[in-house]
């Protein structure tokens, strides 16, 4: 019996019914310049939610100009920084009074289970905040013991300042639109700088009603600028010459677009792109859980994660094992509405996505992988749902296991030599996570330390806290984020030179 999906917040409601939605740019909420509006579809009956304005270049000109004008004058950038703390402590506290409301809205835009953006997603922002408004007055430069041997008798005092990079552009996905834009926003404000952000087309709800509550906690009118619109206008923040920096998290694609965009005036770029992470289960792991955190792996999210643990190499002898265990967990998991309490995996975010995954599946039984569970490869009546897939009788060439799905679709392939699982779980273009379930604390560290990727777990998955950097190895990106080295991404250093004696 399908469970009647929740009512959404009547603040949500009263959100929604104020469309078109108009974009953010120097403290004002405009329309956009050119391109009308278009509508945000609710992924899990394909109803329209609400419809945004469609920026483009001339909006994008518009923000960038704002951006910098608020960084020239400095309102912001020359704020003391126990305000900025506090101001981004307000921010942390506002999306904390409003987390149910805004968990209904990612649910309803982007079709995760409303539950777990309540209990995840939401929470993970908050903290993200709350973390970067501890760093916004703890960002300090050296002092630097010199002496120029050309200068033997003078005496210099040498130290280093942090300085926000300027104007920045930060381009986000789909998957966790609300925590993609804390990611982006929480390091750039802490250290100071000025901001035009894009969220995906799919899913731009939540970045703007986060605007709101960036004008509600009083930040000076055009450090945060938020434009919605298509790729196009992507592309003209990417490519824009007054953009000191641009980050970026979406697909590998599109990232290497960014970089060609990026020479004109050599602005910054950190990329956060794709995966197609291995998850490694030796035989002495505690299988029960090692299957049930390798199901989690996949299916969080839906696959919809840049990390998702998509490729088991799961021990010979522990394969069948595990592989059972994992299907069974993929057939109990209900797929229905993100906004029925009962749902465990809600739809994928578009048509779009949907096509692309059930073609990946379609390619796998094409090459002969065996899907035990999930399988189907045509969309069934309303809204993008995708049961969750686990296929058997896979290698290393097949497409599905090759290239990125994002969707819940996992390859389970066997290994009886460590070695030539390494060798295995390496031989792909991406870095950005792996997985390791063993109960050999020297396997799990010598296994940690010969996966290339930025993010290993070891006994564990999907684990993520502000404090603790996050980014790929190999063509998943360059630049950290999170944590200390994020700061890195939004400051530059200088160096300064005082004669003392
Ligand atoms: P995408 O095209 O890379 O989109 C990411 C962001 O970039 C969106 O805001 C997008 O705008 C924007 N964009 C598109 N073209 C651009 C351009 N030429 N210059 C600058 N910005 C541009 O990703 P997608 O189409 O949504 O998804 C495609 C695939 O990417 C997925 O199936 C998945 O494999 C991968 N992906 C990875 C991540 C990740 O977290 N690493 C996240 C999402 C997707 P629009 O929304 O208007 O296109
Ligand atoms: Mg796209």
């Amino acid at each position: 019996m399908a469970v009647e999906a929740v009512e959404p917040k009547a603040e949500v409601r009263s959100f929604l019914n104020g469309t078109p939605k108009k974009i953010l740019i120097g403290g004002q909420w405009v329309e956009a310049l050119e391109g009308g509006t278009f509508e945000v579809l609710n992924p899990a009956d394909e109803s329209v939610l609400a419809s945004v304005q469609q920026g483009g270049a001339a909006d994008i000109e518009r923000a960038v100009k704002a951006a910098r004008r608020s960084f020239e004058e400095g309102a912001y950038r020359r704020m003391s920084v126990h305000e900025r703390s506090k101001l981004l402590f307000k921010l942390s506290d506002l999306i904390e009074t409003h987390l149910d409301e805004l968990a209904q809205l990612e649910s309803l835009d982007n079709g995760k289970p409303y539950s777990v953006a309540k209990a995840a997603d939401l929470p993970l922002v908050v903290e993200h905040f709350r973390y970067y408004a501890g760093w916004a007055d703890k960002i300090t430069g050296e002092t630097i013991p010199v002496a120029p041997p050309y200068d033997p008798n003078g005496r210099y005092l040498n130290y280093t300042l942090h300085e926000p990079v300027g104007v920045v552009g930060q381009i986000i996905p789909w998957n966790f639109p609300l925590l993609m834009a804390a990611w982006k926003l929480g390091a750039a404000l802490a250290t100071g700088n000025s901001l035009i952000l894009k969220p995906a087309e799919q899913t731009p709800l939540s970045a703007l009603r986060l605007g709101e509550l960036i004008c509600e906690a009083g930040f000076p009118d055009g450090v945060v600028n938020i434009v919605t619109g298509f790729g196009d206008a992507g592309a003209a923040l990417a490519s824009h010459p007054d953009v000191d920096k641009v980050a970026f998290t979406g697909s590998t694609e599109v990232g290497k677009k960014i970089v060609g965009a990026s020479a004109g005036n050599l602005k910054r770029v950190t990329l956060e792109l794709g995966g197609k992470s291995p998850n490694v289960i030796f035989a002495d792991a505690d299988i029960e859980a090692a299957s049930a955190a390798a199901a989690s792996a996949i299916f969080f999210n839906h696959g919809q994660c840049c990390c998702a643990g998509s490729r088991m190499f799961i021990e010979e002898k522990v394969y069948d094992e595990v592989v059972d265990r994992v299907a069974d967990i993929a057939k109990d998991i209900k797929v229905g509405p993100g906004m029925a309490p009962d749902t465990n995996m809600g739809p994928l975010v578009s048509e779009e996505q949907l096509e692309r995954v059930l073609g990946y599946i379609q390619s796998g039984i094409d090459e002969g992988a065996e899907p035990i569970a999930g399988g189907e490869t045509q969309k069934a009546g309303k809204g993008y749902f995708c049961k969750p897939t686990v296929f058997k009788k896979t290698h290393n060439k097949m497409t599905m296991v090759r290239e990125e799905i994002f969707g819940p679709v996992v390859a389970a392939l066997p290994f009886s030599e460590v070695g030539e699982m390494e060798h295995h779980a390496n031989d792909t273009h991406y870095g950005l996570a792996a997985g390791v379930f063993t109960s050999d604390v020297g396997k799990a560290h010598r296994t940690a330390e010969a996966l290339r990727a930025g993010t290993v777990w070891v006994n564990c998955y999907n684990m993520f806290d502000a404090a603790s950097p996050f980014g790929g190895y190999k063509q998943s990106g360059y630049g950290r984020e999170m944590g200390k080295y994020a700061l890195d991404n939004y400051t530059q250093v200088k160096s300064v030179w005082m004669k003392i004696g």
